[in-house]
């Protein structure tokens, strides 16, 4: 590795932070980046990993990580924390983590910004050290004493942190006794995202996502009594031209039950090398234009009677309004219903009012995705 002269005064914070490491993943929520949350895999890969529509961890082994690894790697993650603080403080910023400060840890060695676990932690820094995302997909698949055990460890080692989070499966979420569940949100962890995709058990099955719509209800349900903020993500368009209509009506029949904290619209792009990229480009499924992908979302809002935030912060929520520039607001809040369910419809009816060649058509972001 080059280094280039540097600082002697930090140099040796430097060369300790470049030798430090610890597991982290790709995947996380768009809010979570948002918000420049710290990752950290508690698991690794999907324990499932057999929907048909994803590719995120295809070819990669589920991994039951022990609590020891997990601890050490937070208390790594801690001795990180202090290094960089300490360089902030002899560049003269007073602990305060800015550019200055990176542009002097880059000075003494510029292979830093290559460095996946110093950028988590650095970003984090940056962003007030407030979040904290546990990776990978189904962190509830760990027995639930390790995880509290996690949990308890992450707390006490980082006490800046205001909210934890975490990807889980509603069928695990079904799996857990309730007392489970509390005693993991008492541990610290705050909010749960969960990929709903589809409430329609036809296409649930078509999609292979393991589990049934009662049981996404039973797990939804549980996460909200044992006091989690919950975000569950679906996806229009998951059917096809084929399902859309029972798509969204089921879509909403399973919301409305859960009334989760969010909902968030992640609208479906078929992705090279899944099973139902074959089927679209083999045509046993059609995906729809952009009208009629509005009009799925038409009957899926109309349906929804729920307290949730209603959210369209996934960079695939692309249609146009009249002046051209996105038809929904895409940020992590979204729109509050009931209040706000006429506006959305409202938002609806304008993207259906312009021309649809106006709008992005999901095959050109095939087609870029897989550039
Ligand atoms: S459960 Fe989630 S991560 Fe696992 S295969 Fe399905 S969509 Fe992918």
């Amino acid at each position: 590795m080059a280094w280039t002269a540097g600082n002697g005064a930090y140099r040796n914070n430097v060369e300790k932070i470049s030798k430090l490491s610890f597991a982290v993943g790709v995947y996380r929520p768009p809010s979570e980046g948002g918000s420049g949350s710290l990752l950290l895999r508690v698991t690794e890969n999907c324990p499932w990993n057999k929907c048909t529509f994803c590719e995120m961890y295809k070819g990669h082994s589920f991994v039951y990580r022990s609590v020891e690894d997990i601890k050490a790697d937070i208390d790594t993650v801690k001795t990180m924390i202090d290094e960089i603080q300490e360089v902030a403080r002899k560049v003269g910023q007073k602990g305060r983590i800015n550019r200055d400060v990176l542009q002097a840890l880059l000075s003494v060695n510029p292979y830093l910004n290559e460095n996946y676990c110093f950028s988590t932690v650095f970003n984090w820094l940056y962003y007030g050290g407030k979040t904290a995302f546990l990776q990978d997909a189904d962190s509830m698949i760990m027995r639930p004493l390790e995880l509290i055990e996690a949990l308890k460890h992450l707390r006490k080692t980082l006490p800046t942190l205001s909210r934890v989070t975490s990807y889980t499966r509603s069928k695990t979420l079904s799996q857990r006794k309730l007392e489970d569940l509390k005693a993991i949100r008492e541990a610290g962890l705050d909010r749960i995202h969960v990929g709903l995709e589809t409430g329609d058990d036809e296409v649930l099955k078509i999609i292979r996502k393991g589990v049934t719509s009662a049981e996404q209800i039973d797990g939804g349900k549980k996460a909200m009594a044992a006091g989690f903020q919950l975000s569950e993500y679906w996806m229009p368009d998951i059917g096809g031209r084929e399902h859309w209509h029972q798509n969204a009506e089921n879509t909403a029949r399973v919301l409305n039950e859960i009334n989760p904290h969010y909902i968030r619209s992640r609208p479906f792009v078929p992705r090279c090398g899944t099973p139902i990229f074959d089927d679209y480009e083999q045509g046993r499924m059609h995906i729809s234009s952009p009208h009629e992908r509005l009009e799925e979302l038409r009957v899926m809002i109309n349906n929804l009677n729920v307290t949730s935030s209603v959210c369209f912060d996934h960079s695939m929520n692309v249609w146009a309004n009249r002046q051209s520039g996105l038809l929904f607001r895409q940020d992590y809040e979204g729109y509050k219903f009931p209040e706000e369910k006429t506006l959305v419809l409202e938002l609806i009816d304008e993207g259906l009012s312009i021309d649809e060649t106006r709008h992005v058509h999901v095959k050109d972001l095939i087609a870029i995705s897989s550039l």
